[in-house]
């Protein structure tokens, strides 16, 4: 008997419904959930085979299935019990937040933990150690789309939603390979282009991805020249005339000063700089401004770059200038990498944020979240983001780190950094699913989590719409939820005292909880669940933490205090905000010209063109960007299990220009070695028009499995990820994972 659970695919932020088929407690198929809004029934590759991919990873043993410890990092972990790991996790831990206070410890979590288990952490961190020292790998993902969005409009709020792209009239697609990143997506997109014969597609992208394919207009923009090229479109714009003076001057401050600055940006620089004719410019700015209505669609080409604040809201001020936002089929679309990015941010799952959108350096903000919690202060010093958390364990400032649901040895840049920093830590806990993940091996104590098919809980995907996560069958081996394993540890500090300064009793807690909404579901307590002393996480279950987090959103704009996971049920996956009272989640923001911001006035942002951090050189002439593969994800703990997922690429190749390849006598198939300021690593070639000459691109899925390296100073490397750069958007702190200026030379074969 095949008994069936809905679900979301745990893959990309487009946020697929699924539907899981299980047989006696196994799961034996998956097909996509018809009645879902984000697919209507479809499914990609990697969704398609998630049933494969799951049964894979437990016949090929690469789950983790019991706690392990082990004393010295050169040993074979060994097998305890989850009371004895969590008691060594709570020692460690408390030991040095006692000698060395609570940011000697970090926490690096995941875009793919569900809402609840962001919450927890979250509080964890912030609540009861009092560490701001929590950040995420949504940081390399969409960190500058936050910051952008939050400049221009006021609010961390994607103003648009997927049924814009049937409405479109124009779509302007920047820095995103929708066919491989949002495969479901782009479909989306070609049906549209199909209903709608006029629509025009511009894609701007210094590769010729799968997505430019379908272009009208094409613009292979020079690597880093995006601030330039929006810069330019809105002289043009203003020069043509194309631009809507009625919109600026009734919803919008700030454009005199924008004025001025891209009066300098003429076709001719523009041109120069980004590599592009004037005539596609002006074809570019005519058919953004002056067709009916524009959606800009874009992800990590803009938001992986040292300039990613900049780059997302210069292209938010066309836009506004345009008056394309706030009516079907317009506005500035950010699409989210992973699935739970969105939901990460609506809890302040970062380091610089707090819980509903929050910023943790604003006074009243750290208050109400303290309030929220029952804990009598969050700390206000600025934690550290990704790259720079590494860095502090790298030189000794932080002793302690717990890495869940993501690989940072593999996945973030200037790898040899990130492995001087798991090397030199004291402790570290890496909380993960996958036995396979390449941090595992830096790991003293490792915590089996549970995984796509055994979670619960919600997500929310690029278009703000929270979906359930619902379990099919039990936790393999003796995983745990990852939300219950933040709660027992939560719970073994608190016995020790640790964050004690911070805490309320618990019935003080509970009295503030009773004044601010006497709607707050109460928490009950199973026997098992419920800890001997007084607790700051009370929670039996992950509706409990999402009841909590519920009530956090009142009155903020992504509030959903009339949402429960009951009306999830019963309506289906929902966007927010849904204020109690409202029957419905709201579509598309901003369709009445009220910005959240002080005076209800949209600012544009007047940012100038800042070159790349880490440009080419004579001794390193090629720029490399680095992408994503249809059928792969992320560090392929998933997906690389799975023969079938390697039909389209198999195997690790570094894409070069013809002309390049020829010039220097290459043939397919040579290894060459890549080598950057900061590491190196030997790759055969592919020829490929796709990239520009002196470019170079290459997946950023390989690991060790497939292709080793080596630091500047010779300590093994895995992945491309030896060659980026840690540099980072001040604003935003999201690294420049698109752009490192690597030589290209051919190995020497004995
Ligand atoms: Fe999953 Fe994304 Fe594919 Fe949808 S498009 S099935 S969410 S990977």
């Amino acid at each position: 008997m095949t008994e069936e659970t809905r679900s979301t695919c745990p893959y990309c932020g487009v946020g697929c419904g699924v539907i899981i088929e299980t047989e006696a407690n196994q799961i034996v198929g998956v097909k996509g959930d018809p009645d879902h809004p984000a697919n209507w029934g479809k499914l990609c590759s990697k969704g398609a085979t998630l049933h494969l991919t799951a049964s894979e990873n437990v016949t090929r043993q690469t789950r983790l299935l019991q706690p392990l410890r082990r004393f010295e990092r050169s040993e074979v972990p060994k097998p305890v019990t989850w009371e004895r790991a969590l008691d060594t996790a709570a020692d460690q831990f408390s030991q040095i937040i006692r000698e060395h206070g609570p940011d000697a410890v970090g926490f690096y979590i995941s875009g793919q933990l569900l809402t609840e288990d962001y919450y927890v952490f979250n509080k964890l961190a912030k609540g009861l150690i009092g560490t701001n020292n929590i950040d995420t790998n949504s940081r390399l993902c969409m960190s500058s789309a936050v910051a952008g969005y939050k400049a221009t409009l006021g609010a961390d709020a994607p103003p648009a939603c997927y049924d814009d792209i049937d409405q479109a009239h124009c779509l302007f697609i920047v820095g995103s390979n929708a066919a491989f990143a949002h495969p479901i997506l782009f479909r989306r997109i070609e049906d549209a282009r199909k209903n709608n014969p006029a629509m025009k597609v511009i894609v701007a992208d210094p590769r010729r991805t799968d997505t430019a394919s379908i272009a009208d207009l094409y613009l292979p923009l020079l690597p880093g020249s995006d601030v330039m090229l929006f810069h330019g479109l809105l002289h043009i714009m203003m020069w043509e005339g194309w631009i809507n003076a009625a919109y600026i001057d009734a919803h919008t401050d700030g454009f005199d000063a924008l004025k001025a600055m891209v009066r300098e940006c003429t076709p001719e620089k523009v041109s120069e700089v980004c590599g592009l004719s004037k005539d596609d410019l002006f074809t570019a700015a005519k058919w953004f401004a002056k067709s009916e209505a524009t959606l800009s669609l874009y992800c990590q080409g803009l938001n992986q770059s040292s300039s990613g604040t900049a780059k997302n809201a210069t292209l938010v001020n066309l836009h506004l200038a345009t008056g394309q936002i706030g009516k079907p089929g317009a506005g500035p679309f950010s699409l989210t990498g992973q699935p739970n990015a969105m939901g990460g941010r609506e809890v302040g799952g970062l380091s610089n944020l707090l819980s509903a959108h929050r910023d943790l350096a604003n006074t009243q903000h750290r208050a109400e979240v303290a309030k929220l919690w029952g804990v009598g202060d969050v700390p206000a010093k600025p934690g550290k983001s990704a790259v720079e958390m590494f860095q502090a364990a790298a030189d000794g400032e932080i002793k302690a780190l717990w890495i869940a649901c993501t690989n940072p040895a593999q996945s973030m840049p200037d790898q040899a950094t990130v492995r001087r920093a798991l090397q030199r830590a004291e402790f570290v806990v890496v909380q993960e699913a996958f036995a396979t993940a390449e941090t595992c091996q830096y790991a003293d104590l490792l915590l089996p989590a549970t995984t796509w098919g055994e979670k619960e809980g919600t997500v929310t995907n690029s278009e703000r719409r929270i979906s359930r996560v619902r379990a099919a069958v039990p936790a393999a081996g003796e995983a745990r939820q990852d939300w219950k394993i933040v709660v027992d540890f939560a719970h073994k500090l608190e016995a020790m005292g640790v964050g004690s300064e911070f805490r309320k009793t618990t019935s003080a807690a509970t009295n503030n909880n009773a004044d601010r909404n006497s709607a707050l579901t109460p928490i009950a307590l199973s026997p098992e669940t419920a800890p001997s002393t007084t607790t700051l996480f009370p929670y039996p279950s992950p509706e409990s933490i999402w009841t909590e987090h519920r009530e956090s959103t009142r009155g903020r704009d992504l509030d959903i205090t009339g949402l429960s996971y009951a009306k999830l049920e019963a309506q289906g996956p929902q966007q927010w905000p849904y204020p109690e009272g409202a029957t419905e989640g709201k579509t598309r923001l901003y369709e009445d010209g009220i910005f959240p911001t002080p005076n209800g006035r949209a600012r544009f942002a007047a940012l100038p063109f800042i070159p790349l951090a880490d440009p080419r050189e004579n001794r390193y002439p090629f720029s490399l960007t680095t992408g994503r593969l249809r059928d792969q994800w992320h560090g392929m703990t998933r997906t690389g299990t799975l023969g079938r997922l390697f039909g389209h690429v198999a195997e690790p190749t570094v894409q070069l220009h013809p002309a390049d390849m020829a010039e220097r006598g290459w043939q397919d198939g040579d290894l060459v070695h890549l080598t950057s300021k900061r590491g190196s690593i030997l790759v055969p070639t592919e020829s490929s028009d796709s990239v520009a000459k002196n470019q170079a691109f290459m997946a950023m899925h390989w690991g060790a499995e497939y292709l080793s390296g080596c630091s500047s100073t010779g300590e093994p490397l895995a992945g491309v990820n030896a060659l980026t750069t840690s540099a980072f958007c001040p604003t935003s702190k999201q690294p420049e994972l698109k752009h490192a200026a690597i030589k290209v030379l051919k190995a020497e074969l004995p």
